[in-house]
């Protein structure tokens, strides 16, 4: 087997998400290569072009992965793998770089994929996340100050932070504090 897909098998990665497909012999069950169940022993795996061709050989669907309602493409999922790690990690020092390297793809890559399926960049959506976490605390935890919040959030500097909010939303921390002070964004949510 190919080295570099098996090791997007061991580690989950959704590198050929799309591409390949990988069933266990033992179980009679096929998943996409980043799927999180258990990894099955290099000789109980058998590789798949496709999802027809693993049912074709008597494989089931895993219920976990869902290999068989597989409606993205491998960038759509490369692009839904970097949002999911921005929407849980937002608060870690995450850089386009190291977003890539989790993905095992080249920064480059990625921004160029990010940008061309959602118009946006993933620093841009990083921020945007951060934005929104940080309007949500100042609104709402109130026993917090700007400053914890900013570094809560995930921006490095809170002068900077100071500095983009009130170029984003034309008010300074503290005044959309007063301003907004105990309501909750409702649409907060979203993605
Ligand atoms: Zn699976």
């Amino acid at each position: 087997m190919d080295e570099v897909l098996w090791e997007a098998i061991v580690h989950c990665k959704p590198t050929f998400d799309g591409q390949y497909f990988y069933g266990v012999i033992t179980t009679h069950i096929f998943c996409r290569p980043s799927c999180r169940s258990r990894t099955p022993l290099p000789e109980n795996t058998r590789i798949f072009r496709g999802v027809n061709e693993a049912k074709a050989a008597g494989f089931r669907p895993c219920k976990r992965c869902r290999p068989d309602e597989y409606g993205l493409g491998p960038d759509e999922e490369l692009v839904q793998s970097a949002k999911d790690i921005m929407e849980q990690r937002y608060q870690d020092p995450l850089t386009l770089d190291k977003i890539a390297g989790e993905l095992a793809i080249s920064p480059y890559h990625l921004h160029r994929v990010f940008k061309r399926l959602t118009g946006t960049t993933p620093a841009d959506y990083l921020f945007n996340k951060r934005l929104r976490a940080a309007k949500q605390a100042l609104r709402t935890e109130l026993y917090r100050t700007v400053t914890d919040i900013a570094i809560g959030v995930g921006f490095r500097s809170p002068s900077h932070f100071s500095t983009m909010f009130q170029r984003k939303t034309g008010y300074s921390p503290s005044d959309y504090r007063k301003l907004n002070l105990g309501s909750p964004i409702a649409e907060e949510v979203e993605r």
